[in-house]
């Protein structure tokens, strides 16, 4: 990695750090007293792709991170099928705390409130302006409504180009938790759709890269796609991931 680089990255994670400390003090929704652990973010500073999703589920709020259990192994597939590691990527939420609803067996996740998401917003910009992502996809429909409006949705609307906060350019795609809730024939369908989704990420990375006139760091090429791609979608034989 070059000096510049580390000296960047270093920046960066201490303008993160604090802005995670003041998360983790937050109580501004009732969630704030609910949640186990505050799940702030977590990846690459120096990402060019920031992966934004709802909120956290049972297991971020279990283990404080984004994205783990079975939708996070889903998401590291997804990365994976356009040649990106999950530490290769920033990833957090429209909200750091778990949206809970009471429910018979203990509470169960919800969607974020609007409420909720604009109290949360500031956390949000931040990370957008520290990272300074050159693209974001927004993962399930609450995350997209975030940024492009309550009207937005996700079957008819996703998989296109959107202007993002700070103009960066935006793409929602359906949840990996969305995925893995389907059944028969409706998996490989979806799969398609987001396999569809994610070309268009791995274009707009490589377009943007190219219009900075400075290609990915060497550390951050992508390794060509696996072979099997097109038959299996995010690595693996159909049918198989959820
Ligand atoms: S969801 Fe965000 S704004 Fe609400 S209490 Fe948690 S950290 Fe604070």
């Amino acid at each position: 990695m070059r000096a510049l680089d580390l000296d960047e990255r270093t920046r960066r994670e201490r303008l993160l750090a604090p802005a995670a400390a003041v998360a983790d003090a937050c109580r501004k929704c009732a969630i704030g007293y609910e949640r186990r652990h505050n799940v702030y973010g977590e990846g690459d500073p120096l990402a060019a792709l920031m992966v934004i999703g709802e909120g956290p589920g049972e297991t971020e709020d279990m283990l404080g991170r984004p994205f783990v259990g079975r939708a996070g192994q889903l998401l590291e597939k997804m990365l994976g099928a356009i040649g990106l590691a999950r530490e290769d990527v920033y990833i957090c939420n429209t909200v750091k705390c778990r949206p809970t609803s009471p429910g018979p067996r203990g509470p169960r996740n919800r969607a974020p409130e609007p409420d909720e998401m604009a109290n949360c917003r500031p956390f949000l910009d931040e990370q957008i302006d520290v990272v300074a992502p050159g693209v974001i996809l927004a993962l399930g429909a609450p995350a997209a409504k975030s940024f492009l409006g309550r009207d937005f949705q996700i079957t008819k609307m996703r998989g296109r180009w959107y202007a993002g906060p700070n103009g960066v350019p935006l793409i929602a795609s359906f949840h990996p938790a969305y995925i893995l809730r389907q059944t028969g024939g409706e998996i490989e369908a979806v799969k398609r759709l987001v396999w569809r989704d994610l070309k268009a990420v791995r274009a707009k990375l490589d377009e943007v890269a190219a219009l900075r006139a400075a290609p990915l760091r060497a550390d951050k090429m992508p390794e060509p796609p696996p072979e099997p791609l097109q038959t299996g979608l995010f690595g693996e034989a159909p049918g198989t991931v959820c």
